[in-house]
């Protein structure tokens, strides 16, 4: 027989963390799966959430899991990952998680999910990039912005909204290049705007780019020239993460993020969402904790089954 739990959280992002904290402390018996691969896995200091500015994602974490072993109600499944989400006929969910190692694939039941998954970047094609994404180069000015301010920074992306993240990104540095990788993405009156504010436009395709242990040091192009830099902004194209729902009709945007209401609901009863998988707006992990704390309110009140206002 399978497993039942009052909620499964899927995903121990801040989101998911937080919504399992926030169930358990109603007395929801909850179980959070999660694959232990967050967004930020790539940098060693995260900054903006109140009381832990400059703390690593790692141990930001462990601090949130460490805190769910007070409670009985709470159980994680770490490195573990929710291959298929099911709608039953009595409407529960059942939530197939992926057995490892030739161990078979484990079924619960429950007759709410909290989908907490994040989302999956794929960074510009250059192939240092890697190395330096989280170190000296990073996607949320909001989060990294303040350690670069006034130094020469550089914007690197293809998708259609770059000239308006460099006028956001001019709030740190007014030292700061476009850079289109080749790819038309900013018409002439843009660019016009950006050398108002002294903000050059490099069209040029990337060949790499230059640097020590993290630390960029240059753009260097394909067809010769460099542009020296201490650190700089990708623009990522972005990638739901919830193929695991592809069962269930449910609303999801353009983007790929689940549709909610302002509460944290999809279009499907009993499927919630928090954090980056659901929201449009500042993708940061104050915010994804705080849409998890609210998520979990939300559904404590559903189950009362008396509309309220949050
Ligand atoms: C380089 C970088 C630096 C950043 N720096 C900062 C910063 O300094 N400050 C800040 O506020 N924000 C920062 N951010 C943004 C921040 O990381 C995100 O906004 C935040 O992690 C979103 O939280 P989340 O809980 O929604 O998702 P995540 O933190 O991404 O967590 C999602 C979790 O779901 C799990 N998961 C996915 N699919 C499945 C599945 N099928 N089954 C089980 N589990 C699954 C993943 O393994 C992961 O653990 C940074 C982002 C990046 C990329």
């Amino acid at each position: 027989m399978n497993e039942n739990f009052d909620c499964v959280v899927i995903g121990a992002g801040p989101a998911g963390l937080s919504a399992t904290l926030n169930l358990a402390r109603a007395r929801h018996r909850t179980l959070n799966v999660d694959t232990g691969r967050p967004r930020n896995a790539a940098t060693l200091v995260s900054h903006g959430f109140i009381t832990r500015d400059g703390i690593s994602p790692r141990e930001l974490r462990q601090l949130a899991v460490a805190e769910l072993t007070a409670y009985p109600e709470a159980q994680i499944r770490e490195r573990s990952a929710v291959a298929a989400v099911r709608r039953r006929a009595d409407g529960a969910f059942d939530v197939v998680t992926a057995g490892r190692g030739g161990t078979p694939d484990e079924v619960v039941t429950t007759p709410v999910v909290v989908v907490a998954t994040g989302l999956r970047e794929e960074l510009p094609a250059i192939p240092s990039l890697s190395a330096f994404y989280g170190m000296s180069i990073f996607s949320c000015a909001a989060c990294d912005g303040y350690a670069f301010n006034g130094q020469p920074l550089a914007l690197i992306g293809e998708t259609d909204d770059l000239a308006v993240r460099a006028l956001l990104i001019s709030r740190w540095t007014r030292d700061l290049v476009v850079c289109t990788n080749g790819v038309a993405v900013i018409g002439e009156a843009e660019e016009a705007l950006l050398s108002e504010m002294a903000i050059v436009v490099d069209r040029r395709p990337i060949d790499d780019l230059e640097g020590e242990k993290g630390a960029v040091s240059a753009i260097r192009f394909m067809h010769g020239g460099v542009r020296p830099i201490t650190g700089g902004f990708i623009r990522p194209r972005w990638h739901h993460t919830v193929d695991f729902l592809s069962g269930i009709e449910v609303d999801v945007s353009a983007d790929g993020l689940l549709v909610t209401d302002r509460d944290g609901r999809t279009s499907v009863r009993g499927l919630y969402a928090a954090g980056d998988a659901a929201a449009p707006g500042p993708q940061q992990l104050i915010v994804a904790a705080g849409q998890g704390a609210r998520v979990a309110a939300v559904i404590t009140h559903d189950g009362l089954g008396v509309v309220t206002s949050h």
